[in-house]
């Protein structure tokens, strides 16, 4: 669905200034539609949209060693490490508010994100679609790793590394889960009408600082060498 010009405007606008610049982290099995739902989200928001997955398959067209690396994991349905994966996330936000799409992965990944010191707390939003639906739509993608048997392997990380993860940001009451299994569109006014009631509801706390700086490739190159060799 194309997004009106002005529809950012007017949708930000109608936060409480406070929450205008909402940290918001996209979680769901493969499948779930979180890039679709994070670039309509961001727009509304009129924040930044970043998909990890997207950043690690420009570094992988860029034919390096790393991305060479990269690709092996990702084709064999596995995720990279935690230290690699935060290197990129922290070079890639550019502001102070953002719709991240395909992090927070793992428990690891995701203490990262609760221990930062920040203004007020991230919104973790779990698009939740049943396992063999994940798997139907993968097959029907056509992306290199949405082999069935890559797709198979995505969903059994997911179950093993993630769901840990979901707990746990449950456990520390951030967790906000919605159907993903009906129509965009309807997804997309569900995630809407969730993000405005927490929001709506959530209080600033004393400012904070995120890190804006950028990593160049090769420092990420150089901690993807560290992480290997360890
Ligand atoms: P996605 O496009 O989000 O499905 O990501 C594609 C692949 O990139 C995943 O299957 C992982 O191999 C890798 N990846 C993306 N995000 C992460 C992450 N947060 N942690 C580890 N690996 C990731």
């Amino acid at each position: 669905m194309p997004v009106p010009h002005d529809y950012r405007s007017i949708d930000a606008a109608s936060l409480p200034v406070s929450q205008a610049q909402p940290r918001i982290f996209l979680v769901g099995r493969p499948g779930a539609g979180k890039g679709t739902q994070g670039i309509r989200l961001a727009q509304r928001l009129g924040v930044q949209y970043v998909s990890t997955g997207d950043v690690l398959r420009k570094a992988i067209e860029a034919h390096t060693p790393l991305g060479t690396a990269i690709e092996k994991v990702i084709n064999a349905g596995n995720l990279l490490p935690a230290e690699l994966i935060i290197s990129l996330v922290e070079s890639c936000i550019e502001g102070d508010g953002y719709v991240l799409d395909g992090f927070p992965r793992t428990v690891a990944q995701a203490v990262a994100v609760t221990s930062q010191a920040s203004s007020s707390p991230p919104i973790a939003l779990e698009i939740a679609i049943p396992s063999n639906v994940a798997l139907d739509r993968l097959t029907h993608r056509g992306r290199s790793d949405d082999d069935i048997t890559i797709a198979r392997r995505r969903l059994v990380v997911y179950e093993t590394e993630t769901v840990p993860m979901l707990n746990y940001l449950q456990s520390c009451g951030l967790l906000h889960r919605i159907d993903g299994d009906a129509p965009a569109d309807s997804v997309e006014q569900s995630i809407w009408h969730r993000i405005s009631v927490v929001l709506g509801a959530s209080h600033p706390a004393p400012a904070v600082t995120m890190p804006t700086h950028r990593n160049s490739l090769s420092d990420v190159a150089s901690l993807f060498g560290a992480v290997a060799a360890g």
